[in-house]
């Protein structure tokens, strides 16, 4: 109780409305993305030492390292996946907080997400409890190699940079499918769109981004 009082000014309705608006000014339109991103509690999927920067348009550190996306990331992404046509399954590579898999649980029909660090696969899987989040799947795995007994997918949502992109994902997504992702080494990536084709994929350039690389293997 203590806690959640000493919060309530830097968590309030008034903080997040702060946040959408800065949303908007980047540019992001989508109605349904910035209501949903106005409604799930970033707070709750950070440290409670960081729990008052939670509606800064800023990424922020979760533990192993690793980092919940910045707002303003998670909407772009989402927008762009969206875009294109309605989603039922969608697949995300990187559960991290689960911030993203929660986002997009609003959106979509049911969310598969994969994270290689069981630590924060276990949190994250605690968080969509506590939130009563029924349709994400969390799994710990290496999803580098997605999740075939799930595929195909209407999309696939990777928040880590592999240096290229993996065949393996662009094979997991039925035709007319889009993938969002991050590509490039640990200096320079930038964020793609691939759409699946009956014989191959289109790339679309998004913009340049910072992501913490796919890595190999699970902890
Ligand atoms: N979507 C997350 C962002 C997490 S950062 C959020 O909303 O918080 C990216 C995450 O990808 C990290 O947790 C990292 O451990 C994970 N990751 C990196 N390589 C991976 C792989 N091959 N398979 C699954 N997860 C991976």
């Amino acid at each position: 109780m203590i806690n959640q009082h000493a919060c309530i000014g830097m968590t309030s309705q008034r903080t997040r409305d702060r946040l959408i608006d800065r949303l908007r000014e980047q540019g992001i339109r989508d109605m349904r993305v910035l209501s949903v991103i106005r409604q799930i509690p970033r707070h709750l999927f950070i440290e409670e030492a960081l729990a008052h920067r939670a509606y800064e348009d800023t990424a922020l550190p979760i533990s192993h390292g690793q980092t919940i996306s910045q707002p303003y990331i998670v909407a772009r992404m989402t927008e762009a996946l969206l875009e294109t046509s309605p989603l039922e399954e969608v697949l995300e590579v990187g559960t991290g907080s689960g911030y993203q898999a929660a986002v997009l649980s609003r959106l979509v029909r049911r969310v598969y997400t994969v994270e290689r660090i069981r630590a924060l696969s276990d949190l994250a899987r605690q968080r969509f409890r506590e939130l009563n989040l029924r349709n994400i799947r969390a799994k710990h795995s290496d999803g580098g190699m997605g999740m075939p007994e799930y595929a195909p997918f209407d999309g696939i949502i990777v928040t880590a940079a592999p240096e290229g992109i993996p065949r393996a994902l662009v094979e997991q997504l039925r035709i007319g499918g889009v993938m969002v992702m991050p590509i490039g080494n640990r200096e320079e990536q930038i964020l793609i769109r691939v759409t699946r084709t009956a014989d191959g994929y289109d790339k679309e350039f998004l913009e340049r981004v910072t992501f913490v690389p796919l890595l190999g293997g699970v902890i």
